[in-house]
C-alpha cells in the first residue's frame, strides 16, 4: 500500500490556469501540488495550438505581477490599436479604439502555448511547488477535514484544499456533484495562421456572415490570426481544404484589405461548447479557469477570467493567512466564488446571447443583426463598457 502524500492546496490540472493559480500563491508558506495527466516535457515546451489569446490590460498586469510576463518573448506580443466588427462584406462597422482610456492599445495577442510555457516557468522554480506530470486524477472527494485525491496509478494525495482547473469538461466538477450550465453551440471554431501583402494596421476585424464568422487578428509583421467560427458539420471539410483553396475561400469572404493571403502552418479545430458551474466552490473544494466559466471564444475572455479568478481566490486565501483562518474554510471559497460569479456572469450570457443573434437566420434575428451595429456605435454606454473590458478599470 503507497503512502498518502499530504498538502495544503491539491490542483487538478497544469492548464494556463491552473499553473497562474499556483504562482499566485508561490511565494506563502503553502506547499502546493499540481497534478496534471500530460507528461512535463510538454508543460516545459507546449507546441503551438493555433490559439492566439487577446489579453486584456488587467491580464498584462497580473501576468508581469506574476512574473510571467518576462518570459514571452517580445516577438510574440501583438498589439491591437483598434477592432472593428462588420456584417457580412458591408464596409460599414461598429469601431473601438482606445480614445480616451490613457492607452496605446486596446490589448495585446500572445500564442496560447507562450501563455502555457511562461506559467510553467514562473512556478518552476519554487521548492513549495510540485509540479507532477503524467498524474491523471481518477478521483476526487472532500469531507471536512480535508479533500482526497486518488491518481490512475493508485497514489492518494490529501489536502485541505482542492482547486479543480481541469478544463470546461471538469470530471472533479461532476464527481464534486456540482451542476453545469452547458451551451452546446453545434458549431466549431478553425483557428491558424495567414501571411499577407499588405499591412494590418494593427486593427482586430471580425466579420460576421449568415452562418459563420471570421476573425482576422493582427500579429507582428504582415502575418494575422484567423478565427472561424461555423456548423460543426461543414468544419470537417474546411479542415480538409488544400491550403491554396482554403486560401482563396478566405480571401473571397474578407475582400481585399489585406491582399492575397497565405496559409502559414496547420489548421486546428476546437468544438464550440460552452458551460457555466452553478456553484465555483463546495466543501474544501474550488473551481477555477474554464471548469468554472468556459467560455465561447467570439468574445476573447476565456483566459482574461480564468487569470482574474486565480487572483481572486489566491487573494482570499492570502488573507485568511494573514487572519490564521482555515485556507478551505467556507467563508474564504464563498467570497472568492461570489466575486468571481460578479465578474463573469453578464460576460457569460451576454456572449452567448451575441452568438445566438448573429448564428440566427430568422428574420427577426437579421434585423437585429442589420441594425446592431449601427445602434451599438451610436450607444456610447455600450462602446465605453466593451472598451473597459479590454483595458481595464481606469477607461
Ligand atoms: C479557439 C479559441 C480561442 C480562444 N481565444 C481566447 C482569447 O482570445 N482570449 C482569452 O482570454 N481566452 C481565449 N480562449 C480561451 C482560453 O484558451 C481558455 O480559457 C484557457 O486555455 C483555459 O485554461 P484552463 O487552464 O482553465 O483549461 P485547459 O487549458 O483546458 O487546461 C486544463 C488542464 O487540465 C488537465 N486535466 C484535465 N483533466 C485532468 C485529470 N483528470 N487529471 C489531470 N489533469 C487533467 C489537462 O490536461 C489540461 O492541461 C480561446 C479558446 C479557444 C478554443
Amino acid at each position: 500500500m503507497k503512502k498518502t502524500a499530504t498538502y495544503d492546496v491539491l490542483v487538478i490540472g497544469a492548464g494556463p490556469a491552473g499553473l497562474s493559480f499556483a504562482r499566485a500563491l508561490a511565494d506563502t508558506e503553502l506547499n502546493i501540488c499540481l497534478l496534471e495527466r500530460q507528461v512535463e516535457s510538454v508543460l516545459a515546451a507546449p507546441p503551438p495550438d493555433g490559439r492566439d489569446i487577446a489579453l486584456t490590460h488587467d491580464s498584462m498586469r497580473l501576468m508581469r505581477e506574476l512574473d510571467m510576463w518576462a518570459h514571452i518573448p517580445r516577438n510574440e506580443i501583438s498589439p491591437i490599436r483598434q477592432a472593428r466588427v462588420f456584417s457580412g462584406t458591408s464596409s460599414y462597422f461598429l469601431g473601438f479604439d482606445t480614445k480616451g482610456t490613457g492607452k496605446d492599445a486596446l490589448g495585446v495577442l500572445v500564442p496560447n502555448n507562450e501563455i502555457r510555457r511562461a506559467a510553467y516557468n514562473a512556478v518552476k522554480k519554487f521548492r513549495n511547488v510540485t509540479i507532477r506530470g503524467k498524474a491523471e486524477v481518477k478521483k476526487v472527494s472532500t469531507g471536512d477535514v480535508h479533500g482526497t485525491i486518488m491518481l490512475a496509478n493508485g497514489e492518494k494525495l490529501t489536502a485541505p484544499l482542492i482547486v479543480a482547473a481541469d478544463s470546461r469538461f471538469s470530471s472533479a466538477r461532476t464527481q464534486m456533484g456540482i451542476p453545469v450550465s452547458l451551451k452546446d453551440f453545434g458549431r466549431a471554431a478553425i483557428v491558424c495562421r495567414m501571411a499577407h501583402d499588405k499591412p494590418h494596421g494593427e486593427i482586430a476585424r471580425e466579420c460576421f456572415f449568415d452562418d459563420w464568422t471570421l476573425a482576422v487578428l493582427p500579429l507582428q509583421g504582415r502575418q494575422s490570426s484567423i478565427v472561424i467560427t461555423l456548423p460543426a458539420d461543414q468544419a470537417g471539410d474546411v479542415m480538409a481544404m488544400a491550403p491554396k483553396a482554403f486560401d482563396e475561400r478566405i480571401e473571397e469572404s474578407f475582400g481585399a484589405t489585406l491582399g492575397r493571403l497565405k496559409l502559414v502552418g496547420e489548421k486546428f479545430m476546437y468544438p464550440l461548447v460552452a458551460t457555466y458551474a452553478s456553484d465555483f466552490a463546495a466543501r474544501r473544494f474550488a473551481l477555477m479557469g474554464d471548469a468554472a466559466v468556459g467560455m465561447h471564444p467570439v468574445t476573447a475572455h476565456g483566459y482574461n477570467l480564468g487569470l482574474a479568478g486565480a487572483d481572486m481566490l489566491a487573494g482570499e486565501i492570502r488573507n485568511a493567512l494573514s487572519l490564521g483562518i482555515d485556507i478551505g474554510a467556507p467563508s474564504v471559497l464563498e467570497a472568492y466564488a461570489l466575486k468571481h460569479r460578479r465578474a463573469s456572469a453578464f460576460l457569460f450570457y451576454g456572449t452567448n446571447a451575441l452568438v445566438n443573434v448573429y448564428t440566427d437566420n430568422r428574420p427577426a434575428a437579421l434585423m437585429l443583426r442589420a441594425a446592431g451595429l449601427r445602434i451599438a456605435n451610436h450607444l456610447p454606454p455600450f462602446k465605453k463598457y466593451v472598451t473597459r473590458q479590454l483595458t481595464g478599470k481606469a477607461a
